[in-house]
């Protein structure tokens, strides 16, 4: 690589856990995006809960002081709704899920019914009731595929834990006798659509999250670069347990900031060997995990 030629590279970032916990901003993360943008540099924030629309999410985390546009976020559902979209184009679903999910469905060509469909899609939610999950086991009997948006057990609240997708899923699955297909983080179709809409090449995407099984696993799975932050559901004692592990490891975004500007926004880990370089960024050298 010539020293005078810039470094193409992009970031997915997921949100739960990186830029915000419950309704607080993580600090730093307003001022990290801003940089982002400020820099033109290809990014998309990326979550796995598929109840909101792209608008809604905009919404969201301006309440919270990060300005984005609708173009900057990917969801599971959208990510759901392409999927289905190139596997049965013009196909009927049967829906448990909110907005986002129905949305996405329909943008895609997807028509939302209740009998008969191609398949069962399940998202995040909290309209799910008893009578739609009797409907769903009937349907997939019949011979409706079931597609999950993404199988987290739970999601963090500002009061706890809450029943996730996959919670609901597993119902839906010890009922019938058939495994769900999931499409969201770290499903490689999730992470390769989000990765297109960058327009980059593997090698130069990193993709930024909290949690190891989903956004650490994806990243590594599909090639990307990727940094764990442990502002979210990761603790440093958690990291020897796993197989895999994450190239950097960092307190919050904001320490992405400095490294990133330390390095006039080359990503010091895309270059290989950051733990090679002057010292000053031991923060990037993978600090603790070897013992695994
Ligand atoms: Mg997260």
């Amino acid at each position: 690589m010539k020293g005078t030629t810039t470094v193409k590279h992009g970031y997915l970032v997921d949100m739960d856990g990186v830029l915000y916990r419950g309704p607080e901003m993580i600090p730093g993360a307003d001022v990290f995006i801003r940089q982002l943008r400020a820099r033109q540099i290809p990014f998309r924030l990326l979550t796995n809960n598929s109840q909101r629309t792209r608008r809604d999410v905009v919404a969201k985390v301006a309440r919270l002081g990060i300005e984005v546009e609708e173009e900057h976020i990917f969801t599971s559902a959208m990510a759901t709704a392409r999927f289905l979209a190139r596997q049965k184009p013009g196909g009927t679903a049967y829906v448990i899920g909110e907005g986002g999910l129905l949305t996405a469905l329909h943008q895609n060509g997807f028509s939302v019914v209740d009998h008969e469909p191609d398949y069962v899609v399940v998202g995040e939610g909290r309209t799910f009731n008893l009578e739609m999950v009797e409907a769903a086991v009937r349907m997939i009997m019949e011979g409706a595929k079931l597609i999950a948006t993404n199988l987290d057990a739970n999601c963090p609240t500002q009061h706890g834990l809450r029943p996730g997708c996959g919670a609901m899923v597993a119902m839906l699955e010890l009922a019938t006798g058939i495994k769900a297909f999931s499409v969201g983080k770290p499903s490689p179709v999730m992470m390769r659509i989000a990765g297109d809409e960058l327009g980059l090449a593997t090698d130069e995407i990193t993709m930024i999250g909290d949690t190891m099984e989903t956004d650490i696993l994806g990243g590594v799975q599909f090639g990307f670069h990727t940094g764990l932050v442990l502002s979210g559901g990761t603790r440093a004692e958690d990291l020897p347990k796993y197989a895999y592990r994450p190239e950097v490891i960092v307190d919050s975004v904001a320490e992405f900031t400095e490294l990133l500007d330390q390095s006039g926004w080359r990503p010091l880990w895309s270059t290989g060997g950051g733990e090679r370089r002057n010292g000053r960024e031991k923060r990037a050298a993978l600090p603790a995990i070897h013992s695994a």
